[in-house]
């Protein structure tokens, strides 16, 4: 089954509301809405820029969606400083990534609680980018795919086929992140191939085939062609090159 590539653009906590207005507004110069129908572009600014994005994107009608870094898995009351599903759908928000490494380790995220997002956002209408992989340490003990796979599962627990398909899953692993070390498009192909082989078991061929996998660590516009080019990737979570409009746009243009 044919998936069309996705890049979605994780700002992380950088960026003010006029810098994250400044580089919507060159990704719409740089990149044309012809690119869109070959190429799925998102991207993910702080909480506090969302809305400024919003505004970009509905007042100009571009084809760029764009998300949130990670939500409550609640849907209102007392929990303080958190920022739920439903509030997120509100502003228009077509995806969330759940389960980022830097959330399970700076914020001790379970795999209980990350399914418990993912959850909260399917059930108002967001894809979770559902984000898995291994410390240095665990591929070192040659544990990446058992590891990773688990961690799948976990995220994934209690779901039907048909939510599951909803999902786009991004292989990242941590030893690659914002270190400048990627992973060699083999390496990462072995884990995305690896992780459709569970989908497949409990899901079936249909959504084992269709789940959107990506790759995230250290991608710029010199490795995304070897990268999608392997047969179960289809595009990348994007960090620090997200963040420089022509850098990320360049990197979209090649995974088209
Ligand atoms: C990420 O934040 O998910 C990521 C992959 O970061 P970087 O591209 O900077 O490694």
């Amino acid at each position: 089954m044919a998936r069309k590539p996705f890049i979605a653009g994780n700002w992380k906590m950088n960026l003010n509301h006029l810098e994250a207005i400044a580089l919507v507004q060159k990704i719409a110069f740089a990149l044309p809405e012809k690119y869109y129908a070959k190429v799925d572009v998102a991207v993910l600014p702080p909480f506090t820029d969302i809305r400024s994005v919003q505004t970009l994107v509905d007042g100009d009608k571009l084809s760029l969606t764009y998300g949130a870094q990670d939500l409550s898995p609640h849907d209102s009351g007392a929990y303080t400083g958190d920022v739920s599903g439903a509030m997120l759908a509100k502003l228009g928000c077509s995806y969330v990534t759940v389960g980022h490494s830097e959330r399970r380790e700076y914020h001790g995220e379970s795999d209980e609680l990350v399914n418990k997002k993912v959850k909260a956002a399917l059930k108002h209408g967001i894809t979770p980018i559902l984000c898995v992989g291994e410390k240095l340490e665990v591929r070192e003990a040659g544990e990446h795919l058992h590891h990773t796979t688990a961690q799948l599962m976990e995220g994934l627990k209690g779901l039907k086929a048909e939510q599951v398909k909803d999902v786009v899953v991004a292989y990242e692993p941590v030893w690659a992140i914002g270190t400048g070390k990627v992973a060699s498009s083999s390496d990462a192909e072995e884990v995305c191939r690896e992780i459709r082989v569970p989908l497949r078991e409990k899901y079936g061929e249909e959504v084992a085939s269709s789940v959107r996998v990506l790759y995230g660590g250290s991608v710029k516009s010199g490795n995304i062609s070897e990268l999608v080019a392997a047969t179960n990737i289809d595009g990348a979570l994007v960090g620090g090159a997200s963040l420089d409009a022509d850098e990320f746009t360049k990197l979209c243009a090649l995974a088209a």
